[in-house]
């Protein structure tokens, strides 16, 4: 767009110029024709009207001439006057044929009709006298020539003949005026031309740029909108948020009163959305919660999409109390049912809010802050808003820390697996046990995995500490060959393309009996790329393996999930069992799994069993198998053959 419009602006002012250098080449080549031109007609009108002057001169002349000769002829009878007289008289008929050539055709006739007769008569008259002289009869020579008549025909030759020299001066003046006259009207013409003509290019130059100019303003706008919006919702985009936000902040920190909140936000478990409903319905809740959300903020905060389902607010507030209340509103509309292309789907959100200047004084890191109560808001369970604290800081630290130590852990041998029973119900004999990762951390002591492993699936070393627990797990069962071996994947371990050969290898290597062992995956691998996961499944199923769903009623906990993947075994998570007392749905989704596993052939096992109680609860249920602090905690291979070992001696 840009491209094209300083394109089209270019090409404008290259054939401005290109038109400006045409007409002024032209001007150029003109000029001097028409100069020389209109010179050589002043240098002929010129010449004419001297030998108009001249030939009128030498005609009076001439005249004078002959009537002198004529006289004196008249006047001394010497013959040698009536000689002149005749020498003379072709000399003027040449002249005035020279003069008639330079008049125009009407005063030549006019000259004719006017003089021809009396020339003639004076002519005549004059031969009359002539003869009179020869013959010696002066006195009638005399009285010819100064007869009223000859006056008379004198008169009206000298008058026509002064009216045609006059004339032909004059037309030679006006010939001579003409040209000039033409050349100073034909150089005006030219300049007027030329002046025309670059006005008006000037002019299309002008107007043609003013609409580039309104057309680049117009798709400058649009562009400026892009950078600054984000396309799918016309919210502002992360970079025009900083910069709204960083104003706010400044005003906030310069009038000494007011906050500034900053709050990140996104959706919970959006992705579920895009994969089940479709990415359009996906857009379409993005677009309906920025509208919500902008709905209920106050006139003075701003709201972007940061990407994804990530919104972020800036918003000013008067005390902790009043943000916290501020940004509860505006969130509190995502509650209610979005109704989009006939689905009818409820949300939740988590959100962490930061507050200027209290934790911080600039966009960059109230954000960052934000994130982090972002983050803890997501990891106590999601659904709420968090706003930082201090401690906050301090467990994202540790996080780094931890980061960067784990990747010496393994190599360093600072791994330990530990095993948790799994016992048969409703005696506690131990049908199994469960491996657990543990991090012997050489200054912060035993780590927990849910700490660590999170950390390993984001920074890829999940592989690696998967396959270390695969093969120590394999290993250290050899102690207990009777039960069964439960061993955790990660989705992401289990998704990585080596996963299946390593495992095969591993398989050989250590003569590993699969029928020995059960691998626990959760249910957030089975939302994302069914038909890979379900081939992994299968294949790992058809190995010998027993398949476990564990901490089943945490996720998308779909009947549709049981039914795909043959499962051996759903485990219930312990935030069901802890509930049993407290809760009668949790009580009643229990019994339901339960009849389910019934239905479709799979042990169920209760996690976390940590009270008689509880215990009770689920034998009623009949639940297969229990797991939990009350029939033992993780413990060492060692203290597990140990165990083992006196469950034999008891039967025994
Ligand atoms: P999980 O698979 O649900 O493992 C059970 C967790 O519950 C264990 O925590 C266990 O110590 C704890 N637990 C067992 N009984 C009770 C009880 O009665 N009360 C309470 N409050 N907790 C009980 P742990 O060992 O901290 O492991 C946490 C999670 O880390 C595991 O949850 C599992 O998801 C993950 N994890 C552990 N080891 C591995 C591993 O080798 N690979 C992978 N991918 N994940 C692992
Ligand atoms: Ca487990
Ligand atoms: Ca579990």
């Amino acid at each position: 767009m840009q491209q094209s419009m300083i394109g089209e602006i270019v090409r404008t002012a290259r054939r401005s110029l290109l038109a400006a250098f045409g007409l002024t080449a032209l001007l150029l080549i003109l000029l001097p024709i028409e100069r020389n031109h209109s010179d050589q007609a002043i240098a002929a009108a010129t010449e004419k009207a001297r030998a108009a002057s001249v030939i009128s001169e030498q005609i009076r002349l001439e005249d004078e001439r002959l009537t002198m000769s004529a006289w004196m002829a008249a006047a001394t009878g010497e013959q040698r006057w009536i000689e002149r007289y005749e020498r003379h008289l072709p000399a003027i008929d040449r002249d005035i044929a020279q003069a008639k050539a330079l008049a125009p055709s009407a005063l030549s006739r006019r000259f004719d009709a006017e003089t021809s007769k009396a020339n003639a008569a004076l002519v005549r008259m004059e031969t009359a006298s002539f003869e009179a002289v020869r013959k010696g009869d002066m006195p009638r020579a005399r009285s010819i020539l100064d007869s009223n008549e000859y006056r008379a025909q004198k008169k009206i030759l000298s008058d026509g003949t002064t009216r045609f020299v006059h004339g032909l001066t004059a037309h030679a003046a006006k010939d001579l005026a003409n040209v000039k006259g033409r050349k100073r009207v034909l150089l005006f013409m030219l300049s007027l031309l030329a002046g025309a003509s670059f006005l008006g290019m000037w002019h299309l130059l002008n107007t043609r740029l003013s609409r580039l100019e309104v057309d680049y303003s117009h798709a400058e706008r649009r562009l400026h909108m892009r950078a600054a919006h984000d396309e799918l919702t016309g919210l502002l985009n992360r970079r025009s948020f900083n910069d709204r936000a960083t104003e706010m902040i400044e005003r906030a920190n310069a009038s000494g009163v007011g906050l500034t909140v900053i709050t990140m936000l996104d959706l919970d478990n959006f992705k579920d959305v895009n994969d089940t409903l479709g990415h359009q319905v996906g857009d379409e809740l993005i677009r309906a919660v920025g509208r919500r959300i902008m709905n209920r903020l106050p006139e003075s905060a701003i709201l972007a999409r940061l990407g994804g389902d990530e919104f972020a607010i800036a918003a000013n507030a008067l005390d902790e109390a009043h943000a916290q209340r501020i940004i509860e509103e505006a969130l509190g509309c995502l509650k209610e049912t979005f109704a989009l292309h006939s689905e009818n789907l409820r949300i939740s959100t988590s959100a962490g809010i930061a507050i200027g200047p209290i934790h911080a004084d600039n966009v960059d890191d109230l954000l960052r802050l934000a994130d982090m109560a972002l983050y803890r808001s997501k990891s106590d369970g999601r659904n709420s808003i968090q706003m930082f604290s201090p401690e906050m800081d301090e467990s994202v630290r540790i996080r780094r820390e931890l980061e960067s130590d784990l990747r010496n852990a393994i190599a360093d041998g600072q791994l330990e697996l530990h095993y948790q029973p799994l016992c048969n119900a409703p005696g506690s004999d131990m049908s199994g046990v469960e491996a657990l990762v543990r991090w012997n951390h050489p200054t912060k002591g035993l780590i927990s995995p849910a700490l660590f492993v999170p950390i390993a699936e984001r920074n890829g070393q999940i592989c690696e500490l998967g396959a270390w627990v695969l093969e120590r797990a394999f290993q250290d069962a050899r102690r207990w060959p009777t039960i069964i071996t439960a061993i955790n994947l990660s989705p992401r371990q289990l998704k990585h393309p080596d996963f299946l050969s390593t495992l095969k290898r591993l398989v050989e290597r250590l003569e590993v009996d699969p029928r020995r062992f059960e691998l626990e995956v959760t249910e957030s691998l089975l939302l994302e790329e069914s038909e890979r996961v379900q081939n992994v499944l299968a294949t790992l199923h058809l190995m010998g393996f027993r398949i476990a769903l564990d901490d089943f009623g945490t996720g998308y906990s779909s009947l549709s999930y049981l039914r795909k993947f043959a499962f051996d075994k759903i485990k219930i998570d312990q935030s069901f069992i802890k509930s049993i007392e407290t809760s009668a749905e949790a009580a009643e989704i229990i019994r339901s799994v339960v009849n389910l596993g019934h239905a479709l052939h799979m042990t169920t096992t209760a996690e976390g069993v940590e009270t008689q109680e509880q215990r009770h609860f689920l034998e009623a249920a009949g639940c297969h198998q229990m797991q939990g602090y009350l029939f033992g905690r993780p413990d060492t291979a060692d203290a597990i053959a140990d165990r083992l070992a006196r469950q034999h001696r008891a039967v025994a």
